[in-house]
């Protein structure tokens, strides 16, 4: 961490550009190979918290429909990014009935809330569609431009940490991608995810439409305050209910895709 935050001012003059699959501009002070390490961290101790706390979900029904669903999606995304073949891709299953929410940490480390499934009542197809846009986060490397921000924002904290050689300095770097996470996605980055995921899901064999049930499931729950931290960090884009129907329409009128053969996700617990 000290030597990636010495590197800051430096990076700062270089801060590179990159393109995302769909060809939106991404600011990016954080490779994201750097990304992707610190997630492992991250995760590593928040299962550890959630595990140390009894929030871990022991839910066999549930423990096969996510590695079935997810298993699908992942092995698309594979065939689609070679390079995310190396990740290592997993699930955590975190009881928690009242919160509406899922997320994908850069490297593809996953977490779905039982309060999504539940209270949104999802059918496969719909779940498919969340953990589609959430891996579409990760795959177009949001993460990274996530940490980016997230440090531009939190410099001035850093840098105390470390004049006043700060112990938990250590913890500064898994933080960050803890950090990343709770941040609001931008608006492009949200448009990205939603037709990144989308696709996704299609050629996991999953229905397109599902996407624009899910949306509206999604918006009417918007009210609870379990709902906020997942609308908090993935902001409604406008229009999104129109722009779902009509790609969900377009992807319809394609071939159906042959669902590919499952990939090994690890499931937590
Ligand atoms: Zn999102």
């Amino acid at each position: 961490m000290r030597r990636l935050i010495l590197a800051i001012p430096f990076a700062l003059t270089l801060a590179s550009c990159a393109t995302s699959p769909t060809g939106r501009t991404q600011f990016m002070l954080v490779p994201p190979d750097v990304a992707i390490n610190e997630s492992r961290l991250a995760y590593a101790q928040t299962l550890e918290e959630l595990t140390g706390s009894g929030r871990m979900l022991h839910d066999p029904a549930l423990s096969e429909r996510a590695g079935r669903i997810t298993g699908r999606l992942v092995a698309a995304a594979v065939r689609t990014w070679p390079h995310t073949a190396g990740w290592e891709w997993s699930v955590a299953l975190i009881d928690d009935p009242e919160m509406v929410n899922a997320w994908c940490m850069a490297g593809g480390r996953m977490a779905i809330y039982s309060g999504l499934v539940s209270k949104l009542d999802l059918s496969d197809d719909e779940l498919a569609q969340v953990m589609g846009h959430e891996i579409a986060h990760a795959v177009a490397n949001h993460s990274a431009e996530q940490m980016s921000l997230a440090i531009v924002q939190g410099l001035a904290v850093a840098a105390v940490g470390i004049e006043t050689g700060n112990r938990d300095k250590a913890n500064a770097a898994d933080m960050l991608a803890t950090v990343a996470l709770s941040l609001p996605n931008s608006r492009g980055a949200e448009y990205e995810a939603d037709q990144l995921g989308m696709e996704l899901a299609h050629r996991a064999g999953y229905e397109p439409a599902a996407a624009v049930t899910l949306w509206n499931k999604m918006r009417a729950e918007g009210g609870s305050p379990g709902a906020l931290q997942f609308l908090s960090t993935h902001p409604n884009p406008e229009n999104r209910a129109a722009r779902l129907a009509a790609q969900a329409e377009r992807l319809r009128n394609q071939p159906p895709a042959q669902p590919p053969n499952s990939y090994p996700v690890r499931i937590h617990p």
